[in-house]
């Protein structure tokens, strides 16, 4: 149980009794030796912390390294990423996902080629599209050494086991709660380091099922330690569970061209990708062979796909026939790029071009 008298014991012993600088150098002093070796780590480049920092905000730590290097080659300022086209853009940013994050870092370099310099306040960096409190913090201390706490999902978790508190971090009062403390922690003469310290705690030792208390650099200053309730925090409420719909896309191929459609540029979801068509594009299509299925998660709904390999239709609606030689030249969405693994998994991409 987390006990009220644990949650008042640790405030008064990290908070009011002159512990933070305790707290403050052990963190930083573990992170010093401890931290691991990742390429925008080796840059106080704000325009390459700000990249980074985009592409870590959906993509885990390993996934995201090799996208940052070929990201990083390709537009290493941001007016290299302003003066991009933007076929080529998402194509550095292809199998990332959630591609607004993309235009937003185009849509912001263009601002700073216009402005003439990489933004230098918290407020201006929180100003630019696409980021949020997180990312402005982030790139404020790391970039400018401003004074801004971070707060993400392994503070949270960091805090609410130092602090024992069982506030809910999902709720409002959990998020002011936690900034305010966060607020009080930070090293104030590195704030950069603190705050990359503080997530490094929580990614690689303050873990979410089986934190290595003997090892952390902060277990003498942790209340939840001392109670035995890290794995009770932190208390967040559960997220309501998605519908499940069902959906089915098209492989349609003819003459050594598949039928594909574009999105809009005005587009809410995806605009300027290539997508395979439904029955809203072409109506009802005749099936020559379902080849397989795949889920996947648009804003708050989960979709089982069907993948079905179809005869050319009467009518193409907003379709074009696009080369089977063109297609990895093209910004295709998740989906269809995921329907394209399931049909070259299947033979019938390569039984069809083989037949040419
Ligand atoms: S002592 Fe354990 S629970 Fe407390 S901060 Fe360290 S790893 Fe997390």
């Amino acid at each position: 149980m987390i006990g009220h008298f644990a949650a008042e014991r640790t405030a008064f012993v990290v908070i009011q009794q002159g512990l933070i600088p305790e707290f403050q150098a052990s963190l930083l002093t573990w992170y010093r030796s401890a931290k691991r070796d990742l390429p925008w780590r080796r840059s106080r480049d704000p325009y390459a912390i700000w990249v980074s920092e985009i592409m870590l905000q959906q993509t885990r730590v390993a996934a995201a390294i090799p996208y940052y290097k070929r990201f990083l080659a390709r537009f290493p300022d941001f007016a290299a990423l302003a003066a991009a086209p933007e076929s080529d853009l998402l194509s550095h940013w292809a199998g990332l996902g959630y591609y607004y994050r993309a235009r937003n870092l185009q849509k912001a370099a263009r601002l700073m080629v216009e402005t003439g310099d990489f933004p230098r306040s918290y407020a201006a960096i929180r100003s630019l599209p696409g980021v949020g409190e997180y990312t402005a913090a982030a790139v404020a201390s790391i970039g400018f050494n401003l004074p801004h706490a971070v707060l993400d999902g392994n503070v949270f978790r960091v805090i609410s086991r130092v602090m024992n508190d069982a506030t809910d971090i999902s709720s409002l009062t959990g998020k002011r709660r936690f900034a305010e403390i966060a607020g009080r922690l930070l090293n104030p003469h590195h704030p950069g380091e603190h705050n990359q310290a503080i997530m490094e705690l929580g990614a690689t030792v303050c873990l979410p099922r089986s934190p290595q208390c003997l090892a952390c650099p902060v277990n003498s200053l942790c209340a939840a330690r001392v109670a035995g309730s890290q794995a009770n925090l932190p208390v967040k409420r559960k997220t309501v569970r998605t519908l499940e719909a069902h959906r089915t896309v098209y492989w349609i191929e003819q003459q050594g061209q598949v039928l594909l459609w574009q999105r809009k540029a005005g587009s809410r979801l995806m605009p300027g990708f290539w997508e395979l068509p439904e029955t809203e594009q072409i109506g009802q299509a005749e099936a020559i062979a379902k080849l397989g299925s795949f889920r996947h998660g648009i804003t708050f709904h989960d979709y089982r796909f069907d993948v079905i390999h179809a005869a050319a239709p009467a009518g193409i609606g907003p379709c074009r026939w696009v080369g089977l030689s063109e297609l990895a030249k093209l910004p295709l969405s998740t989906v269809a790029r995921k329907a394209y693994s399931i049909v070259v998994k299947a033979g019938v991409f390569h039984a069809a071009a083989a037949a040419r």
